[in-house]
């Protein structure tokens, strides 16, 4: 679909039917019924369509930002969480048990690789990682793998998968592919449309785009959201009407937001390409990245996240200071507000299938909604600092 007509959906979607252009906050936990008739009505058909029957089940407001994120992903059917991590959590724990095998890319947000360590592995179930660029996704498939887990762009490093491809490599295998899908946030990757089940994303991040809420959200298809479902009725997992407002109140102008931090990402991107101090600049608009031709095919554009290597000469204590130094980047975690923000990162202590200990500091940065030449001449006093 042309990004003009999927804009003008994205303004439709999810709009209430009474006069008001917007759902308001409806708080609430307790729906009351008329008969005991109704009551039995909406217990024996609440598993199979969404009606109001108890506040842990969502309400209107969350029921308003389901369907928007549903045709937004071109998925059947979306929940939502308090954070984008209970998304991944619950999402594995529907399709994993004693026994099974789960399967990720190297490149995977970090949480996730904790949740594996410290939950999945002591219910016995088995994980691995694959590399970041699923090259070796065919031998590292094992006879119990009942989750294959994709992130593309990944974390810190943007690495592209083919997912067609891979979807074609595991066609007619029992496991359900879930995609991480906060890097797109659904408008610049749209994984359910590639071959993944389960797309799910932080919606804290671009969808609620203001740095002023938590949220999370799973996309499912047709075969796998009814188990998708027993998972996050069972855990409890709910959201507040006043968070999905806010997310429902973001996504409405993320593909103008997306927009801007794309055209600065990639204004700063190329500037950090021609300085002396920088190995290495992770961006996959850059025809210099490895991730180029992939994120042409899949991607419709690229959004604020931009790291970088420094040369090897660059101490880890002289990176830290130069992140000192910076005025216009907060140091923080998470990203998709309007802000700049910047961290150090440690792919050394975290990737498994590849050696950092040799290369020089990995940064990350934010490209916020900010002027990009402020950006640049803020990035620039920084590095003099480099050479003190
Ligand atoms: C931030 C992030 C999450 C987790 O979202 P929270 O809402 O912070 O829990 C998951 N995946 C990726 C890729 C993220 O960047």
């Amino acid at each position: 679909m042309r990004n003009k007509k999927r804009i003008t959906q994205l303004l439709r979607s999810g709009r209430p039917k009474s006069g008001w252009v917007n759902v308001p906050p409806t708080r609430a936990s307790t729906y009351v019924f008329k008969t005991v008739a109704d009551w039995k009505d909406t217990r024996a058909r609440r598993d199979l369509e969404r009606l109001p029957s108890y506040g842990a089940r969502g309400n209107d407001t969350g029921h308003a930002l389901e369907d928007a994120l549903v045709e937004l992903e071109q998925g059947y059917r979306c929940f939502l969480f308090p954070t984008g991590q209970a998304a991944i959590a619950a999402t594995l724990l529907a399709f994993l048990k004693p026994g099974d095998h789960l399967l990720l890319s190297d490149a995977v947000y970090e949480p996730v690789r904790n949740f594996c360590k410290h939950q999945l592995a002591g219910f016995g179930i088995e994980y691995s990682f694959y590399a970041p660029d699923g090259s070796d996704i065919n031998s590292q498939l094992r006879p119990n793998t009942r989750v294959l887990y994709v992130e593309a762009p990944g974390t810190m490093t943007y690495d592209m998968v083919d997912l067609p491809q891979i979807a074609k490599l595991v066609a007619g295998r029992d496991l359900v592919i879930v995609a991480d899908n906060t890097w797109g946030s659904g408008w610049l990757y749209q994984p359910l449309m590639l071959g993944a089940d389960i797309s799910v994303m932080a919606t804290t991040k671009y969808v609620g785009g203001h740095s002023d809420v938590m949220m999370g959200a799973a996309v499912a298809n047709k075969r796998t959201w009814q188990a998708l479902q027993k998972s996050v009725v069972g855990l409890g997992q709910t959201t507040s009407p006043d968070d999905a407002f806010l997310a429902l109140r973001g996504l409405r102008t993320m593909p103008l937001r997306l927009k801007a931090h794309g055209e600065g990402a990639l204004k700063v991107a190329k500037w950090l390409s021609t300085r002396p101090e920088i190995r290495h600049v992770f961006f996959p608009e850059l025809e210099s990245d490895t991730n180029h031709e992939l994120w042409k095919k899949y991607c419709s554009g690229s959004n604020g996240l931009v790291s970088f290597e420094l040369q090897r000469e660059h101490s880890r204590d002289a990176v830290e200071r130069m992140i000192d130094a910076l005025s216009m980047f907060g140091l923080g975690a998470s990203w998709g507000g309007f802000e700049s923000l910047v961290i150090p990162a440690d792919l050394a202590s975290t990737r498994v299938l590849s050696d950092w200990s040799q290369r020089g500091v990995v940064v990350r940065l934010h490209i916020g909604l900010e002027d990009s030449d402020d950006l640049i001449e803020d990035l620039d006093q920084a590095f003099k600092t480099l050479h003190l």
